[in-house]
């Protein structure tokens, strides 16, 4: 029987090094590949000139590199651009390329689904699949990179997309560690964002392994609201998590803030005394306030908070110090959720008519 081929995608600087260590190959081989896979888009290893011919065999004979497929692209009329993509084991996933004035971010999912159910988000209602593996995760900024070499390369990263990366450490790690690799993406860490619901103990574990971005997805700021609406937070309640963000920015030398998301739905969270409550628990928090408009969508009962609620929610945060954003949503919300698209996605997926999820990436 065949062996199986080892996708050497996922692969960090370290683990390539052992593989070639395995081939009896000098350790600069993996700086080598590093460049041809992530920098210059090459996976075809007959192509990777600087190899000789005989490792170029031996290479294609027991290793592939290979990304996921895409399955479908849309561009919406300012430019943001969404992929789906099919993962082998028939799951899918959607990543969104977001162009800005000085720089290209791109949304990526770490899982298939999400177990946490979280109740403004679709891809919570839709329950979990599967963990991305490293490969799965890394292919999708070399799919935005190079599967679509059009426009400009990738410039920040949001894992904002569909699933929970703290639940997914291992190949989440993985897939950083190539993004910052100088022979990779050589990305700065502050060009990478991990938004979480509040793993509390992986947060903790985190400081020790990484210092990117940290996102908190806070959404509400007393318990018996957030357990309602972010049910992880009844086994990592408010003090803990804030605890936690307050020990990952003590253990950086140089990080100075934490971004808090705090997604505005009508009538459950967006009143003055629930901005006075965040002010309240916010308070030596070293962060930034991202307020998001929530995302309306089928199945979900809740709408969108009033256009002078969002106004006074912020002005309030802003009065009280906080540096308060606003995420715009242009007209169609593509920016708004990419964890809310994938949802949708997946449910008419799930429908088994991939022409309709098509048609579904179509209209929003
Ligand atoms: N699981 C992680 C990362 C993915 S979700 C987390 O929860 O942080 C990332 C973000 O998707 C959430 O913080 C929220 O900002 C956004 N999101 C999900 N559903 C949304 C909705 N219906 N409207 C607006 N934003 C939504
Ligand atoms: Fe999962 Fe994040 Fe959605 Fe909550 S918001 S269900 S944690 S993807």
């Amino acid at each position: 029987m065949q062996k199986e081929k080892i996708n050497l995608l996922g692969f960090t600087h370290e683990r390539l090094v052992e593989f070639f260590d395995s081939i009896d190959q000098p350790r600069f081989r993996a700086s080598q590949l590093l460049k041809w896979i992530h920098q210059r888009g090459v996976i075809d290893f007959m192509l990777m000139t600087d190899f000789s011919l005989e490792l170029r065999n031996n290479l294609s004979v027991i290793a592939e590199v290979k990304p996921p497929s895409v399955e479908e692209c849309h561009v919406s009329p300012e430019g943001t651009k969404k992929y789906l993509i099919k993962l082998e084991s028939g799951s899918m996933i959607e990543m969104v390329k977001i162009p800005e004035k000085k720089r290209m971010t791109l949304c990526i999912s770490s899982q298939a689904g999400c177990a946490l159910q979280c109740t403004f988000c679709a891809t919570g209602a839709q329950g979990f699949e599967k963990n991305l593996s490293d490969a799965e995760i890394i292919g999708q900024l070399w799919l935005a990179n190079f599967y679509d070499s059009s426009s400009p390369l990738i410039s920040n990263v949001v894992f904002m997309g569909m699933g929970e990366p703290l639940l997914n450490v291992e190949n989440v790690l993985s897939s950083i560690s190539l993004m910052l690799h100088q022979n990779a993406y050589g990305l700065s860490k502050r060009r990478i964002t991990l938004s979480t619901s509040g793993i509390v103990p992986e947060i903790n574990k985190l400081a020790e392994r990484t210092d990117v971005s940290l996102a908190i997805s806070l959404h509400a700021a007393n318990n018996i609201l957030r357990d309602e609406i972010v049910p992880i937070n009844k086994k990592y309640p408010l003090n803990d998590l804030l605890d936690a963000c307050k020990q990952y920015l003590n253990n950086q030398s140089k990080r100075k803030t934490i971004t808090i998301e705090y997604i505005l739905i009508d009538g459950i969270n967006d009143s003055i005394e629930h901005a006075k409550d965040l002010v309240k628990i916010l308070k030596g928090l070293p962060c930034k306030i991202n307020l998001i408009p929530f995302n309306p969508f089928e199945g979900c009962d809740y709408m969108r908070s009033k256009e002078d609620t969002i106004k006074d929610f912020k002005n309030f945060l802003v009065k009280k110090g906080f540096i308060t954003t606003l995420r715009i949503t242009r007209g169609d919300a593509i920016d708004g959720a990419c964890g809310q698209l994938v949802g949708n996605l997946k449910k008419s997926v799930k429908g088994k008519n991939n022409k309709n999820s098509i048609n579904l990436i179509n209209t929003l």
